[in-house]
């Protein structure tokens, strides 16, 4: 596509964005550029908040990260358009089931997956181009810390054991724009990122089993899609039960709108299924009604609550019922080292 048209198309596309983020008041109020979470919720009369309660209250902060007007921008900015809405334009070709915005997301997985993002086990030692060894993890140096990164990993060279590479871990999306590579926390970011940029209603959804992906509100299927960008999986939920093998106890949804336990969704068989022990089921209930309570503003809430018992008769359904795959869910992992893959017991059966 020629560029300048591009680039207008990115302008137009901008202005459009911000006018309906401030007609539906989907920009928080005054925490908008707040990273670090503000104390915890209030607790009168309430049992004393435990562990689980304080973990899901402090993920509910992560969507802020997403809620920046200039990070925004630069998504739109830094995403190749063109490319992404023709990719849209074959896919809606191909499923006349799916609305247009559900394809221009599948075009954004196919442009992540094969472009925009990489995938990263252990840095090349960047010297002598060789293997390098983990040594342990460390707090950022100061100019990691500035671009975002919580947390730094520290490999040394297999040839010269004198050469050390730092690999940070950026939790910034907006640094990530930039940064393009990591693992699956690296890759829900940024992809989540750049699904709110391109005006979907998107989820943060965060796996106890150490894993993170996408939701993706379609407006067409009228329902929650699961969006996995490191394996480019789209409406694909069961990918990680089935396909990877991988036993999961909590799977909890975050957005600006709120939060939402969903692992009814990932887990359907009680063999696929780890222990809940992080609590009670009580306190992540609370939990999450505290965070709704937060973020929903009082205008909004009654349609939310539409949509929680919607989704609440859609995950019930997936226990009823005979869990059936859908094409491409039984493929195994793509995303990691087979090392790393075992490890985790990712493998598959
Ligand atoms: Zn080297």
């Amino acid at each position: 596509m020629d560029p300048e048209l591009v680039s207008d198309l990115g302008r137009r596309f901008r202005q459009l964005m911000t006018e309906k983020r401030q007609n539906h008041g989907q920009m928080p109020p005054d925490n908008t550029h707040t990273s670090s979470p503000p104390p915890a919720v209030s607790q009168t009369q309430a049992p004393q908040p435990d562990a689980l309660y304080r973990e899901v209250v402090r993920l509910s902060y992560v969507p802020q990260r997403f809620q920046r007007q200039e990070v925004l921008d630069k998504a739109l900015d830094t995403l190749d358009l063109g490319k992404i809405y023709a990719w849209a334009d074959e896919f809606e070709a191909q499923d006349a089931q799916l609305g247009h915005q559900d394809c221009v997301i599948k075009g954004l997985l196919k442009y992540f997956k094969t472009e925009f993002f990489t995938w990263a086990n252990e840095p090349k030692c960047s010297k002598c181009g060789g293997e390098t060894q983990m040594q342990g993890v460390q707090g950022p140096n100061e100019e990691e810390q500035s671009k975002g990164a919580g947390r730094t990993e520290i490999y040394r060279c297999e040839g010269d054991a004198s050469h050390i590479e730092r690999f940070p871990r950026y939790d910034d999306p907006g640094t990530l724009l930039e940064w393009r590579k990591g693992r699956c926390g690296e890759w829900a970011n940024c992809f989540t990122l750049c699904c709110l940029a391109l005006g979907s209603r998107a989820r943060w959804v965060w796996n106890a089993e150490d894993h993170v992906w996408t939701g993706v509100y379609s407006e067409t299927l009228k329902r929650w899609v699961h969006c996995d960008s490191c394996e480019q999986a789209f409406d694909q939920p069961q990918i990680y039960a089935v396909g990877w093998g991988k036993k999961m106890s909590y799977c909890l949804a975050f957005s600006s709108e709120g939060a939402q336990d969903v692992t009814r969704r990932y887990v359907r068989r009680s063999e696929q299924s780890l222990p809940r022990t992080r609590g009670s089921e009580e306190s992540l209930r609370r939990a999450i009604r505290d965070i709704n309570d937060r973020c929903r503003a009082p205008a909004g809430r009654a349609k939310l609550a539409e949509e929680d018992e919607a989704e609440e008769r859609e995950l019930s359904a997936y226990q009823a019922e005979p869990a059936r795959t859908v094409p491409g869910e039984e493929r195994p992992r793509e995303s990691g080292s087979t090392a790393w893959k075992e490890a985790r017991g990712e493998m598959g059966k």
